[in-house]
């Protein structure tokens, strides 16, 4: 299986979890603490199950998070 990465633009990110919600393998969740703008951003929970589906970034409004194959 493919090993992927998330990164996560804090600037862009509300915190609105669409990201997490859509994730099939519940890969991602949302931190449990705020960042310096008071959002809780998407963090890795469980990359080892992320098959690089990219639905995280299609689904994201506000091209907060994107997706990256690790060689
Ligand atoms: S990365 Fe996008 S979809 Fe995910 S919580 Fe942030 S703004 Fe929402
Ligand atoms: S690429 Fe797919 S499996 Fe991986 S974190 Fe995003 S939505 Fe989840």
């Amino acid at each position: 299986m493919k090993r992927c990465e998330v990164f996560v633009n804090e600037e862009f990110c509300k915190g609105c979890g669409i990201c997490v919600h859509f994730c099939p393998r519940e890969a991602i969740v949302l931190s449990e603490d705020f960042n310096s703008k008071g959002v809780n951003v998407p963090v890795p929970a469980h990359m080892e199950k992320c098959t690089g589906c990219r639905l995280c970034e299609l689904y994201c409004p506000d091209f907060a998070i994107a997706v990256q194959e690790v060689t």
